[in-house]
């Protein structure tokens, strides 16, 4: 893959930036996480539609166990997405109450059906279960969500299959600004099973030289000023900021967490970070919508897999 080459100035949402006031003016790339999302959506239509012509149409199991109101809205979003790409999405909204014994059994029965190309299963769950079982009760090969060790094991063995959704979001991003990971410094804050782990993978089997943060690194900026590629994945409001950082840094900025006035905001300080970075993603708008992108993207090639 090529380098970086020098990008327009951008406003949010990757449009021209005349408008922006010119003190303290964002001088990054922002990166479009909605369009390319929408971009990936396109292709998978097309290929779900020539499936479908065949009568081979992929389908997506979405198991919800509770009330957790997030997990609501994100199931409600990936069922809304298949539709719009013309999958089948099977909804099992189960009560709070469920039993370990009673979910493993259905997710027994959602294995075998040949309708059923991927399972999801939302986390979190409510305490009677050990998500540890249930992610290991879903066949490795209808493991959409890439979070089986399994399919955890191939990544790491540097032979993936599924790749878990966020992380395979976020090297979709990098390929689509033409990053070369070779030789670069990737520092990742933030070592969670479903993004930190598996995204310092993904980047050491790219060339780049990985170092992982975490809770207890001793000392976060001597790491952070490093960076030639920073993806932070924490859960704490603008942790990070543009003084940590290095000229020309790519920052990817995976954070969701809403702040007391109730807005959206990453794990990076949008405006300080994009007046020292070559590229960075916005939240929300950023890498968000590339998640169930790469959710749909999994479907579909668990889907070809049995069906053609
Ligand atoms: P997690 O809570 O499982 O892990 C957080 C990690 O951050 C831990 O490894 C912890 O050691 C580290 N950490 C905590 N405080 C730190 C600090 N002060 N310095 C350095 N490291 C610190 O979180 P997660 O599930 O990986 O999610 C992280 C963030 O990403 C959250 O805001 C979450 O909402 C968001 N997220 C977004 C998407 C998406 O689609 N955009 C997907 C998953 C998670």
């Amino acid at each position: 893959m090529a380098q970086i080459k020098n990008q327009p100035h951008r406003g949010v949402e990757g449009e021209a930036s005349s408008a922006l006031p010119m003190k303290g003016a964002t001088r990054a790339h922002i990166i479009n996480g909605k369009a390319l999302s929408e971009k990936i959506r396109s292709q998978i239509r097309l290929e779900v539609e020539k499936l479908s012509r065949k009568k081979r149409v992929p389908g997506l199991a979405v198991v919800r166990v509770g009330n957790n109101e997030a997990s609501k809205v994100y199931v409600r979003n990936k069922i809304a997405s298949c539709e719009q790409v013309g999958m089948k999405s099977f909804h099992y909204p189960l009560s709070e109450k469920t039993s370990e014994k009673k979910l493993i059994q259905l997710l027994s029965k959602l294995n075998k059906d040949k309708n059923i190309h991927g399972i999801l299963v939302q986390l979190p769950l409510p305490k009677q279960m050990n998500p540890d079982r249930i992610v290991e009760t879903i066949h490795p090969d209808k493991d959409v969500d890439g979070l089986h060790p399994f399919n955890l094991g191939r990544l790491a063995l540097g032979k993936p299959s599924f790749i878990p959704c966020t992380p395979a979001g976020i090297m979709r991003i990098l390929e689509e600004i033409n990053y070369d990971c070779k030789g670069k410094e990737a520092v990742v804050v933030g070592r969670s099973n479903i993004v930190g782990k598996p995204i310092a993978l993904l980047l050491l089997a790219q060339n780049a030289t990985v170092t992982l943060c975490h809770s207890q690194t001793k000392d976060l900026e001597s790491h952070l000023k490093r960076a030639d590629l920073l993806i932070a994945a924490v859960g704490v409001p603008q942790l990070i900021r543009g003084t940590s950082l290095r000229k020309g840094v790519v920052v990817i900025d995976v954070g969701i967490n809403r702040n007391s006035d109730g807005k959206l905001k990453g794990d990076v300080d949008f405006e300080s970070a994009a007046s020292v970075a070559s590229h960075i993603t916005p939240v929300p708008g950023g890498v968000g919508p590339m998640t169930i992108a790469m959710l749909l993207w999994n479907t579909l090639q668990a889907a070809k897999k049995k069906l053609i």
